[in-house]
């Protein structure tokens, strides 16, 4: 595993293996790697010659205020995890690699960025978008890997891929879990041992409204309502909706065609996110996007 910290050096990196007809895939992060990132990964191995993951805690997509000088980083059990995984490349740029003086050019997403989680965390998906198109531009993988449980970034990097037709194709993999339910995430760190058992709620009521759902009910607003009630114990619920996963319109009424539950709450001052894919269909909902498919 190679492990390179400067643009110029990945760009020598990734012309020898591009030269020699290898495909790449990018699994992009900000480290503190837990089992999710570990599941990217595989994805990653499993179907690409070579893998590239970056570990980079993005400035811009960080709102004043928010947890940029304290979110959890340990580079070195990152490094080891990557190694063990079988990654090639792992990209650790400093912000001024990415961000040089200078820099004023950034990915406006749209309303799909003021939806959701763009309501309370403004310019967030400006961030994500314009940091990931840089890691396109960069490492022009053939496949990127991201996770269901950040479900709005992966409709807003659909729309830019196909929006600004980017050569790349795009997998979304399930989320990872921990035995309890609670989805996996590098802020779970943040949270001690009350607040770990709170946000157990989230799961929970996730898991109550797809069962509901499965049994048949289809009403958006009761399937709501149904995850909603676990989420008394929160702090603040900044959001409970059903919208359409590639659109992130809001859905109300019988649900007819596939559908995320997405909650968005604050416990002891750490945001968490989660959601659950709801498919009228029953079949699990296939999420990889060709670089220039038709659909929206
Ligand atoms: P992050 O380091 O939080 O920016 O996440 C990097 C990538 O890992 C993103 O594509 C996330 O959606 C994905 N990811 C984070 N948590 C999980 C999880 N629990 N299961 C699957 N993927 C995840």
């Amino acid at each position: 595993m190679r492990i390179v910290r400067s643009i110029p050096e990945l760009r020598i990196a990734l012309k020898a293996v591009r030269e020699s007809g290898q495909s790449i895939g990018l699994v992009p992060t900000m480290g503190f790697l837990h089992e999710g990132h570990a599941s990217l990964i595989r994805q990653s191995t499993a179907r690409c010659d070579t893998t590239v993951v970056s570990v980079f805690v993005n400035p811009t997509q960080f709102c004043p205020g928010e947890d940029l000088d304290r979110y959890p980083r340990d580079l070195e059990r990152d490094q080891n995890l990557c190694l063990k995984l079988g990654v090639s490349i792992l990209f650790i740029p400093e912000p001024a690699e990415i961000y040089p003086t200078g820099f004023s050019t950034s990915i406006e997403v749209g309303p799909m960025g003021d939806a959701l989680c763009g309501r309370f965390r403004p310019g967030h998906f400006r961030g994500v978008a314009t940091v990931v198109t840089k890691l396109f531009n960069l490492v022009q993988p053939d496949l990127a890997f991201f996770g269901q449980k950040d479900l709005q970034q992966t409709a807003i990097i659909r729309r830019v891929v196909k929006d600004l037709n980017l050569p790349v194709d795009i997998l979304v993999a399930p989320t990872v879990r921990e035995p309890d339910g609670l989805a996996l995430s590098s802020r779970n760190a943040y949270l001690g041992p009350q607040n770990r058992q709170t946000a157990l709620g989230i799961s929970r009521g996730l898991f109550q409204a797809e069962s509901l759902f499965r049994n048949g009910e289809r009403d958006a607003a009761t399937l709501a309502a149904t995850a909603r009630q676990e989420l008394q114990g929160m702090d603040e619920i900044q959001y409970c909706e059903a919208v359409d996963p590639l659109t992130l319109d809001p859905l109300a009424g019988p649900i007819a065609r596939p559908a995320a539950l997405c909650v968005a709450v604050v416990l002891g001052g750490t945001r968490l996110i989660d959601n659950v894919l709801l498919n009228p269909g029953g079949e699990a909902i296939q999420f990889i996007s060709h670089a220039e498919s038709k659909e929206s």
